[in-house]
This record gives C-alpha cells, structure tokens and sequence, in this order.
C-alpha cells in the first residue's frame, strides 16, 4: 500500500514523498503521535516507496504530485507481509523491552549493499522500548549513518529515547484523526458497516486502535462504571457521599488483583469512557444529530441521564474529565484527581 493510499497525515505524506522524490530523505527518522494513528503505516509505505520495482508516476494517484509505491509488486508485497530482506522491522519482545542484540543485528547488516532492493529501512516499532544499551549501539550507527540504510524509529513517547538518539534523528509529528478518517478507516479494512464505524470513530479520540476497542469486554465495563457514576452524581448529594462515590470508579475490577499501573490504566479508560457519556449528553440536550452519539445504544439511559445534565453541566465535566485524564498520564495520584473530579462534576 502506497502513501497515497494512507488516510489523514497529508502535511506528513508529502513531506516524506518529495524527500523521497529528491532524495533527500534523512538517514534515520522518529515517527511521533498518539498511539493507533498509522505511524507504522506510514513507516511500511515509506519503505515500500524506497524500494518498489515499478513505482506509480504521480498522475496515478501519488500523494501531492510525486511517485508512490505500486503495492502490488514483488517488492511491495513482500514489504507488506515483512518477509522483504532489507526491511528489517524490529519491535518488544515477550519482555516487553527491546534489547541490544535485536538491534546489533540490524546495525551490522545496515553497513553492507542491500540484498535485493535500493535501500536498507530499519523500522524499530515501540522505540521508547529500547534498552539504553541498545540505544547507544543505535547512536554509534545514526553518528556515521551508512548511505544505503534509513533508521525509522516509531514511538508514541519520544521523551523516553536518549536525547543523544533524539538529537541525531529529525521528529515527524502524527497527530490525531479526524473522525471522519476513522471512520472510513473502519469500513475500508476492518469491515465495519458506516453506523456502527461512525459511533465507534466519534468516541476514538483521534485513534484507530481506540476505535476498535469499542465493543470490547473492558470497553463495555469501563463505560458502564461511568454510566454508574453519573447516576450517583446526578442526585448532587453531599461532599462526602461524593467521594464514596469517586473511590467506586477508582476501585479494582471484580475479582481481579491488579497492579498499580494496570489500575491506573483502568481508570483512564473510565473516564474516557465518562468524557464519551458527557459528550454525548451535550449533543442530546442540544438535541443534535444521533449519529454523532458514540453511546447511541444507551440512548434510553441517555435521555433519562439529560434531566440532570444540562449542556452546561455536560460541557463543563467533559472539561474537567479532560483535566483528570492529562494528569493521571502525567503521573498524578489516582485518589487525588478521583477525589477532585468527584467533588466537581
Ligand atoms: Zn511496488
């Protein structure tokens, strides 16, 4: 699959297409963004374009007017399926991390001819997985770069990666999808029908891999903690009866013995599932369009949920859900922003 065939990140496409088309392209690369927005994608289509044995002219359909991979060659083909001896993809191991080996292996094929194509492209997925060991055998390569060999390093958290490997290697910025793009993106490849793909996309957050959460076992329970707390929250009882409320969001899953990190991601993903239900009572009280409800099968719960959330009251705690979602990713006490959030809302 050509760049031209990729969804949103146009600014990005073109960027790496005239590179490409120049030959200017920069030997090694961070490909930073949300998680689940196509940045190895992106990386893959990039390979392809320096490798593809008979490239589309720009007519056919490449991103802004230059060649783009064909997607269907030998080369592209075996690009895509990763079995194409010069694209090296390099990601986590069952540790989780990514250790030196892995990556001298790369670094020492990376110094001879490419075996097949035109160029060397070593994609390291989850870069922020690196061991430090294996980032410094990585610098010593990104110091004297070999001429045949591109270095994509693709990570949603660059802050992790030495500043000596970030200052060696240019950033390009993913940022979110649109919901529109997602949407298509879930009926295109993941064979969603339009209703379902377009509440999915709306409740996403600019990502795909969000996206196709929606309908999963945590997704349903997250959503329906959230939906639980809004009851008890609609009543407006008293402070403390509030902060009882709070730790219920807060709590473990039933039956379930989890680590501190894993509860931390629980309850980020109630309260995103929170910011979704209070999103989606704006657009009730506004009385706006259903299709834009991510939450349209609780469309009961919703109207009854309305009579205590305004526009207003919905408006401002989508707000402070945002507020308690960006300081729990920036390591704030789990109990301190619950606490908070449940005194506000
Ligand atoms: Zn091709």
């Amino acid at each position: 699959m050509g760049l031209g065939h990729i969804t949103g990140h146009a600014p990005i496409r073109r960027l790496i297409a005239r590179a490409v088309a120049r030959d200017t392209l920069p030997p090694c690369l961070v490909l930073t963004g949300p998680d689940g927005v196509g940045k190895r994608r992106v990386a893959l289509a990039l390979a392809e374009m320096l490798n593809c044995e008979a490239m589309n002219p720009p007519e056919a359909g490449g991103p802004a007017a230059f060649p783009d991979a064909c997607g269907v060659c030998g080369a592209c083909q075996r690009i895509a399926r990763g079995v194409h001896a010069d694209v090296i993809i390099i990601e986590p191991g069952e540790t989780g991390s990514i250790r030196v080996d892995a990556v001298r292996a790369a670094v020492d094929q990376a110094a001879f001819r490419p075996f097949e194509g035109r160029r060397r492209v070593v994609i390291i997925d989850d870069a922020d997985r690196l061991v430090p060991e294996a980032q410094n055998a990585l610098l010593k390569t990104l110091e004297e770069p070999p001429s045949a060999s591109v270095f994509l390093l693709v990570t949603s958290r660059p802050h992790l990666l030495l500043a000596t490997v970030r200052s060696r290697c240019p950033e390009l910025r993913f940022g979110g999808l649109l919901t529109d793009e997602i949407a298509d993106i879930l009926v295109t490849w993941h064979r969603f029908n339009p209703t379902t793909a377009l509440a999915a996309a709306v409740s996403a957050d600019g990502s795909v891999a969000r996206a196709l959460e929606t309908g999963s076992d945590d997704h349903i329970q997250a959503r329906d903690s959230a939906a639980t707390l809004l009851r008890a929250l609609a009543a407006a009882p008293n402070p403390k009866r509030r902060l009882e409320t709070g730790k219920e969001l807060g709590g473990a899953r039933r039956g379930s013995r989890s680590s501190a990190a894993a509860a931390r991601e629980t309850l980020i993903r109630r309260l995103r599932a929170l910011g979704t239900l209070l999103r989606d009572l704006q657009v009730v009280s506004a009385r706006g369009d259903r299709a834009w409800l991510a939450n349209a099968d609780l469309a009961a719960e919703l109207t009854e949920l309305v009579q205590s959330y305004d526009t207003d009251r919905a408006g401002r705690g989508f707000a402070i859900v945002e507020r308690a979602v960006n300081a729990l990713t920036r390591n704030a006490s789990p109990k301190v922003v619950v606490d908070w959030l449940a005194l506000q809302i």
